[in-house]
């Protein structure tokens, strides 16, 4: 029998309602599969959560537990095929670029609709499924609907009404919540080893985003990248000073982007012309170069969306981090008794505070969110983030609708 304790679920930080939920599933899985009525057990799923709660870890706990012999042990062959991502039957997506391609969403309903080989079910686990469009999400209802015997749809997304309403509509919806300080540091310290204060420093600063607190607990680069984020509202003088703070922060997550997709595209790169090399000789030279140049083109167009998406998932981090900033001022200037996700700057957070009203750090948090949404709409970095440096400055310039064209065109 499993021990609940070292099961793949053992890995959801905060979870227990969910865990409970999904080990019912599991357990009834194989009835289900066998024919059998089954209220525990279904085809498609959405498990919805704000960011770094564990979306994907809790869909691909359910996806081991769902080819594993025994509902998830952790440690069988299955369970470690799993684990390093070569099990042939459970396909884990997440889209190259900031939304799902038609060609994705085909592969994925031509694959979905073949037998799982050697398991009981052949699992797709999808992530960020808020980036399912409209004629994408439509073209795969069917298969999500009614899927080949043995199919299961497993859905990420950050939260139901971020996914379209035919697929919502479609899925078993499952919730998890923003785990709690206490037990994200809990975590950290028995997943990581990481000692408890560093933990609980993590846990804090994350605000319950656990990928996030993992990085933070085990990387100084991540720390030192935060900790110059925090410094912006710290160093917001003349109109000068806010432009050069945008543009510093939009060249280092353009470098840090670079550091992390140089490499993988360079080995893509090589692992391309390895399949087309410069060897090809006599009558099929021709079409072998017209299909070479198709499949670099095809490469490089991934290589430019996967590079735009992890600059703005890391913009997007720096605005949490920011958001997390001003919390705490306004914690402090309305003398509320909460715990400060910045504790250890305290001394700055205080000043800032002084320095202003209530109403104005509402601006400022009203302008980062909005800044979000503007990256979100594909506006460029640097303009969202200049105009977001000014009204961090002098929020009165938000009220006065000087930079709030984006409430007036949507
Ligand atoms: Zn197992």
């Amino acid at each position: 029998m499993t021990n609940p304790a070292e099961d793949v679920f053992g890995e959801l930080i905060g979870q227990d309602a969910v865990v409970a939920q999904l080990r019912a599933a599991a357990a009834d899985a194989p009835a289900a599969r066998a024919g059998q009525p089954s209220t525990a057990m279904t085809h498609a799923w959405l498990i919805t959560g704000p960011p770094g709660s564990g979306r994907s870890t809790a869909a691909l706990a359910l996806a081991t537990a769902l080819v594993c012999p025994t509902g998830g042990c952790g440690t069988c062959e299955e369970c470690m095929l799993v684990r390093h991502s070569s099990h042939a039957d459970v396909e884990h997506v997440i889209p190259e670029g900031v939304d799902y391609l038609r060609a994705e969403a085909d592969a994925l309903m031509h694959s979905a609709a073949l037998a799982p080989t050697r398991s009981l079910w052949h699992v797709f686990v999808l992530e960020d499924a808020d980036r399912l469009t409209e004629v994408v999400g439509n073209s795969m209802l069917k298969s999500i609907e009614e899927p080949t015997p043995g199919t299961v749809w497993i859905l990420c997304a950050p939260s139901a009404q971020d996914v379209l309403p035919t697929i919502r509509s479609r899925c078993r919806h499952v919730t998890l919540a923003t785990p709690s300080t206490t037990a994200v540091a809990a975590g950290l310290v028995s997943s990581l080893g990481v000692d408890p204060a560093m933990a609980s420093f993590a846990a804090r600063a994350s605000q319950g985003h656990i990928g996030r607190a993992r990085a933070l607990a085990t990387d100084e680069a991540a720390r030192l990248r935060r900790q110059d984020v925090l410094r912006i509202p710290l160093q917001l003088g003349d109109l000068g000073s806010c432009l050069a703070l945008a543009a510093d922060l939009v060249e280092t997550v353009n470098a840090d982007a670079a550091a992390m997709c140089d490499p993988l595209d360079a080995r893509e790169d090589a692992a391309l012309r390895a399949v087309y090399g410069d060897g090809a000789q006599g009558k099929g030279l021709g079409t072998v170069e017209r299909r070479a140049k198709g499949a670099f083109k095809d490469m490089q167009e991934r290589h430019k969306r996967r590079r735009r998406r992890v600059v703005r998932d890391q913009l997007d981090r720096a605005i949490v981090d920011l958001i997390g900033f001003y919390r705490d001022v306004l914690v402090i200037q309305l003398g509320a008794h909460t715990e400060l996700v910045n504790a250890e700057m305290r001394p700055q957070i205080e000043r800032v505070a002084s320095a202003s009203q209530p109403p104005e750090t509402l601006l400022r948090v009203d302008a980062l969110e909005r800044t979000r949404n503007l990256l979100a709409a594909n506006v460029p970095a640097l303009l969202a983030f200049e105009s977001l440096t000014v009204t961090l400055k002098d929020p009165s310039l938000a009220s006065s609708g000087a930079v709030r064209r984006d409430r007036v065109t949507g």
